[in-house]
């Protein structure tokens, strides 16, 4: 009869070849946990079935190597995005130039003069690095780099208008995502909402109304992931800008995506550029860096030097301050911009610079290479909340398989993980965001995935 007695102790597991190979490939504590976890669950699943074969030394070792890669595999891995949505918020953003990796990863490696001033050989700013060239793209006075646009909102908030009171308008009050919405943050920040206009109205009397009372500052937010059409009305924000400036109180513009090209040159919408708001005559202009910039996470205030000191001086600039991989890869990814290389150099302009013809060719040569599947005309749109209700014209691989959603499932287990999407029963695969050098796995997991 089996007896809980013939099953191996953890000591003669660990006097085998295999258990050697465990130890060197995850560390003897991990391996050694595995070993007991293992352990533990037989004898817990002999004790409720007495009659159950006790598996062997080879068995026991094989299951503790599945939980040890299980338990060491990374569940933040890369993906291959065929949805079609350029700045995908799930499928982390805008994917990186090659010089922008670069400078992130050189400045990982070791040490950097993120806060020394070389000539001095004392110490410098971090705040520097990326503000002369954001000085130099945009013209702006000053700027500051922080961790993600919703703390940028929050910090300028804070610094500018703690227990004071902000005008908004309620054609601006909207969620942007996961919970981001501007009415919260502006009272998290502690400024006292105003809010003026209707839902899908306001003008300027509204403004002029509100500004007759003592005002902190007036805000502007960009609709970036909705529409309102209708009847509707909404001033120009220059308009907006001088009223508040005859009030003496200024304006912040929270663009949300920050494009600094126009996205009209694409065949698509125009969403509005830093440039215009500032040109606008914003005191401050708020957006972030991996939206329609196309750089790492950030968050980038620019405008007015007086107010951005203030910034940088309130507290809340060193909790939500940028690390240093961010202002390398920021900068280099701005520097593109700068040499007026971005539509080359930016995966994510790269993407949207595509033309159909361009998009068809490659949906092409993969239904030839599948032998499945048919190539037709889609939309697609740019997501990261930017230009909402916007679609781009597009060529996709449309694939007719016999449960859509089961194919899609196993596109999923690929790996790396293909992400597709479904219209009308059929599975589409959309050339335009699928990076060049991810072509080949792409090929292997639709082979592996149809068969
Ligand atoms: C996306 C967005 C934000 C938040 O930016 P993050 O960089 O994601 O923190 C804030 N405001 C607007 C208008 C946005 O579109």
């Amino acid at each position: 009869m089996t007896t809980l007695r013939n099953l191996p102790s953890v000591e003669s597991l660990l006097q085998t070849r295999i258990a050697a190979e465990l130890i060197a490939a995850y560390g003897r504590p991990l391996t050694l946990d595995a070993f007991r976890a293992e352990l533990d669950e037989i004898r817990a699943r002999f004790k409720s079935d007495p009659e159950l074969d006790l598996p062997t030394m080879d068995d026991i070792l094989a299951l503790a190597e599945f939980r040890l890669s299980a338990w060491t595999a990374p569940s933040l891995v890369p993906v291959i995005n065929a949805t079609g949505v350029i700045l995908h918020t799930n499928l982390g953003r805008a994917p990186l130039s090659d010089a922008t990796i670069r400078a992130m990863d050189a400045i990982s490696r070791g040490y950097s003069t993120l806060e020394y001033d070389l000539v001095k050989g004392a110490r410098g700013s971090r705040l520097i690095h990326a503000e002369s060239i954001l000085q130099k793209l945009t013209g702006a006075e000053a700027a500051v780099v922080v961790n993600n646009n919703a703390s940028a909102v929050m910090l300028v908030l804070a610094a500018l208008a703690n227990r004071r009171r902000v005008v908004i308008s309620r054609t601006q009050l909207v969620e942007i995502g996961g919970g981001f919405r501007v009415p919260d943050v502006m009272k998290q920040s502690g400024a006292k909402l105003v809010e003026i206009g209707a839902t899908n109205r306001v003008n300027l009397d509204d403004y002029e109304t509100a500004l007759a009372e003592p005002i902190a500052l007036v805000m502007r937010a960009h609709r970036s992931n909705f529409k309102i059409i209708g009847f509707t009305e909404e001033p120009e924000p220059g308009d907006v800008v001088a009223i508040a400036h005859r009030a003496g109180v200024p304006v912040v513009d929270d663009l949300g995506s920050g494009a600094l090209l126009d996205t009209a040159r694409f065949d698509i919408a125009h969403e509005p550029t830093v440039q215009e708001s500032l040109a606008a005559g914003m005191d401050l202009v708020c957006f972030s860096g991996d939206k329609l910039l196309g750089g790492p996470q950030a968050g980038i205030i620019l405008g007015r030097a007086d107010l951005i000191a203030k910034i940088k001086k309130h507290p809340l600039a060193r909790a939500v301050r940028a690390d240093k991989t961010c202002l390398a890869g920021l900068t280099a990814t701005l520097m593109h911009y700068l040499k007026d290389e971005a539509e080359r150099e930016i995966p994510i302009w790269r993407m949207m610079s595509l033309t159909l013809k361009q998009v068809r060719g490659r949906a092409e040569a993969w239904r030839l290479e599948l032998g499945r599947g048919s190539v037709v005309e889609a939309e697609s749109t740019v997501g990261g909340g930017s230009l909402p209700g916007e679609s781009f014209h597009t060529c996709v691989l449309a694939l007719d398989v016999k449960s859509p959603d089961k194919f899609l499932k196993r596109l999923r287990m690929q790996h790396p993980p293909i992400i597709a999407r479904t219209e009308d029963d059929r599975v589409l695969i959309d050339p335009r965001t699928v990076l060049p050098e991810q072509e080949g796995a792409l090929l292997v997991g639709l082979k592996n995935a149809l068969r």
